[in-house]
């Protein structure tokens, strides 16, 4: 058995020497509360940080059973603890020395409570995964520092925001109660007909576009939603709540311009996730495979069915399996609604500022002047409704711009001020008084949705000497091979744990069950299994890898938009209904 003492001499004979003799002290060791484990030591002070795991037993830190009875309570636990460590770990160390000398950090999560890899909870233990940079002057060893670090500073964190005892109760019911609630508040959203609820009191606008926090002030207005979408929900921790239900089917968000239409939708968007305690969207939910679609021009489109949406275009390029390495506002458009059928959704969320114009509409007065003969585009407008009876489909649109979406509108929610009201009649009234008069252009059924089977050549994660080179960079980057995968219209992509994950996934996938065969759906069924079983971890074969849990329909956006990806289609199709 190897203790903190071992550790502590091992570190101070080191002292001096080069810095790779750092290396020798990978391994696990005995402290008093905990085990330390020396997974991965960094080869130079200025690389990326070694990789330290603290596990300390549920006999040490001794957290009742209820904080992680099931899953949705020891994800807030989990998410809880990772910014108790986070807090902890900043105030615990001094840095000095050379390069990342002296970090302690945690890859602590933001607005949104994911499942990560930091930070596990089980009923033998709680395990916090910690990035260090081990001290050196130059490049030279700093034994008696890192001896410090390891053996005094530490032991200090964990006591400090490992242990139950050393937690503020209140905050961590705070944080499993808020996980617990909004999961079983999304689970009551199918049986009772909606697709998402927004309780009254939540806070929807964030500070700025680069920062998710809640925006503050006296300016900032509550949600208050209007007595006919009314709903009551008796949640396991908070009891009876009230709040907006929007029902399933098409649900128009209108109001004039700055009036919050675009805050709505994206509270909406974002409603996939639960937020923590504090954030404002507590209690805004919606359905877990609701997918935002936008216009996304320049994107690259593999093989994909765009027919519905798109026929006949110049030169007789054909739409059932539509490429481009430079798609349209209208195809990208298009694509990104095929690809979220394909991975499976019960929710379309759409706002006319991200949205392509000609996607959306086409009037009389435009039906009358081009033909639908020249115009290759079915717009949204006609198959918004065969979206929903053909296959389940609900859509919320904001639309400020034209009143023709009356007439396919199960209801409308108007915004004044940031304050909603029911407009349903009101635009039903309009639609009456003043027909359209332009016709439908959907010539037929929307049709089925046909499944993609991607093709394991076209995934080549080489680059240089390596066989594997797939990095990340922020939010919205993956380098994969020698391709740049970029993911800055992918809305609900939120944490860059969430980019790590999606990117190891990949190259899991590639090695594991990308074989020419098996869809991109049941691909990514068995990625999601694997993590189901195995942890997220897993997706690695390297430890500290700060990962944190993905949709399958942001798993499914990535490979979408690596450019090399080909695609052969699948005989049989699928309905998400
Ligand atoms: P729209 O899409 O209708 O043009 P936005 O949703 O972009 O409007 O909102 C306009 C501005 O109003 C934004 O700066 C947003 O932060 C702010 N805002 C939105 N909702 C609220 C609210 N409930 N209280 C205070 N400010 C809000
Ligand atoms: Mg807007």
């Amino acid at each position: 058995m190897t203790t903190a003492q071992d550790l502590r001499r091992h570190l101070h004979s080191l002292d001096g020497r080069n810095y790779k003799a750092y290396k020798a002290v990978r391994g696990h060791y005995t402290f008093d509360q905990f085990t330390l484990f020396i997974d991965y030591v960094q080869g130079d002070p200025f690389a990326a940080p070694s990789r330290l795991r603290v596990r300390v037993p549920q006999t040490v830190a001794r957290y009742p059973e209820e904080t992680y009875e099931n899953d949705s309570r020891r994800i807030g636990l989990e998410n809880y603890l990772a910014t108790a460590v986070a807090a902890a770990a900043e105030t615990a160390v001094s840095r000095h020395g050379s390069g990342k000398s002296g970090l302690l950090a945690i890859d602590a999560p933001g607005q949104t409570m994911l499942p990560r890899s930091c930070l596990q909870v089980t009923p033998e233990f709680v395990e916090a995964q910690i990035a260090v940079g081990l001290p050196a002057q130059g490049r030279r060893v700093l034994g008696r520092s890192a001896a410090q670090m390891l053996c005094d500073d530490l032991p200090q964190l964990v006591a400090q925001s490992l242990l139950y005892a050393s937690n503020d109760p209140q905050a961590i019911a705070q944080y499993t109660a808020t996980a617990e609630d909004a999961d079983f508040l999304r689970s009551q959203l199918k049986m009772r007909g909606l697709v998402a609820f927004i309780a009254d009191g939540a806070i929807l606008p964030r500070r700025s576009g680069v920062d998710e926090r809640p925006l503050r002030g006296p300016n900032v207005i509550p949600w208050q939603g209007p007595a006919a979408f009314q709903t009551h929900v008796t949640l396991p921790n908070a009891g009876e709540v009230s709040g907006t239900g929007i029902p399933a089917g098409v649900t128009l968000i209108v109001g004039g311009g700055f009036h919050g239409k675009s805050t709505l939708l994206n509270a909406l968007t974002h409603g996939v996730y639960n937020h923590k305690p504090g954030d404002g969207r507590e209690l805004v939910v919606t359905v877990e495979n609701g997918v935002k679609i936008r216009a996304e021009d320049g994107r690259s489109v593999s093989q994909v069915d765009i027919s519905p949406f798109i026929n006949n275009l110049p030169f007789g390029q054909q739409t059932q399996q539509f490429s481009s390495d430079n798609a349209s506002g209208s195809t990208s458009q298009a694509a990104n609604i095929m690809e979220a059928l394909e991975v499976g959704t019960h929710l379309l969320l759409i706002d006319e500022d991200t949205a392509a114009t000609n996607f959306m509409i086409r009037d009389r007065r435009m039906q009358q002047l081009v033909p639908k003969v020249q115009e290759p585009i079915t717009p949204f407008i006609d198959r918004v409704r065969q979206l929903f009876s053909e296959h389940g489909v609900s859509t919320i649109l904001v639309i400020g711009g034209s009143g023709d979406y009356f007439d396919v509108a199960d209801q409308v929610i108007g915004l004044e001020n940031y304050q909603p009201h029911d407009l349903t009649a009101a635009a039903q009234t309009i639609a009456s008084q003043h027909p359209t008069g332009r016709s439908s252009e959907a010539p037929a059924p929307f049709g089925p949705v046909r499944l993609r089977v991607p093709l394991p050549r076209s995934l080549d994660a080489r680059k240089g000497r390596h066989d594997t080179n797939v990095k990340t960079r922020g939010l919205h980057t993956i380098q994969f091979g020698t391709e740049t995968i970029d993911l800055s219209a992918v809305a609900q992509l939120v944490d860059p744990s969430q980019t790590r994950a999606i990117a190891a996934a990949l190259v899991w996938a590639k090695e594991k069950v990308v074989d020419g065969k098996r869809p991109l759906s049941a691909i990514l069924r068995q990625i999601q299994q694997q993590i189901a079983t195995h942890g997220l971890d897993s997706l690695s074969p390297y430890p500290g890898n700060d990962f944190a849990a993905c949709r399958p329909h942001e798993l499914a956006a990535a490979l979408n938009r690596l450019r090399s990806l080909q695609t052969k289609p699948e005989q049989s199709t699928t309905s998400s209904a």
